[in-house]
């Protein structure tokens, strides 16, 4: 494919060059790269067809596959500090790279839908990282999310404070927003269904 290069490696869900989005930093497993076309987030340099599927069934619950959206709303707006980007993650993934990663084995998507509950969630603590250190405690204290703490004790005692002050005040922006993504396709996770062809 043009534009695919030692520096832009091809995405493993359909090919077009992958392009940096965000420079390696602590708790995650290196700088982050964005396909432009199918929206796929690859962690730590080139990715792997089989690799992202392995990921993609570790994230079925209950036959139905959820994931963050990438190409969502709070992504864009949260960038570094997207809730989305959890500790151990190495692909983020979009409906549109779903659907492209699944067809290697002959599945198609059968419904995708907005997932409210975590597409809230996912817009809340985007937020709410911004105002700590460490990443992604909220969710990490509500067993929601591994969370990646700040370096130094004071920080993180300061950060659990932190979240519970701005928790309920950051909710009420939090849900209109994601409210309004989700009414422009662009909410901050989705629920997806497979069957074979
Ligand atoms: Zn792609």
């Amino acid at each position: 494919m043009a534009g695919v290069g030692p520096e832009n490696p091809p995405c493993p869900a359909c090919g077009e060059p992958l392009f940096g989005w965000i420079d390696a930093r602590p708790g995650l497993g290196g700088p982050v790269s964005r396909c432009e076309s199918c929206g796929l987030g690859v962690i730590g340099g080139q990715g792997e067809v089989e690799e992202a599927l392995r990921e993609l069934d570790r994230l079925v619950q209950g036959g139905v596959l959820q994931v963050a959206n990438r190409a969502g709303f709070s992504a864009w707006v949260g960038g570094a500090g997207w809730a989305g980007l959890e500790q151990g993650a190495r692909y983020l993934f979009t409906v549109e790279a779903v659907r492209r990663l699944i067809a290697n084995r002959d599945q198609v998507v059968k419904r995708a839908r907005w997932a409210p509950g975590p597409g809230i969630a996912i817009m809340w603590q985007t937020i709410l990282n911004g105002f700590t250190f460490g990443r992604n405690v909220a969710l990490g204290a509500l067993g929601r999310a591994t969370a990646s703490a700040a370096e130094r004790p004071w920080q993180r005692r300061l950060d659990a404070l932190i979240s519970v002050v701005v928790a309920l005040p950051v909710l009420f922006v939090a849900l209109p927003l994601e409210l309004l993504a989700a009414v422009f396709k662009r909410g901050g996770a989705a629920s997806i269904e497979w069957e074979l062809l």
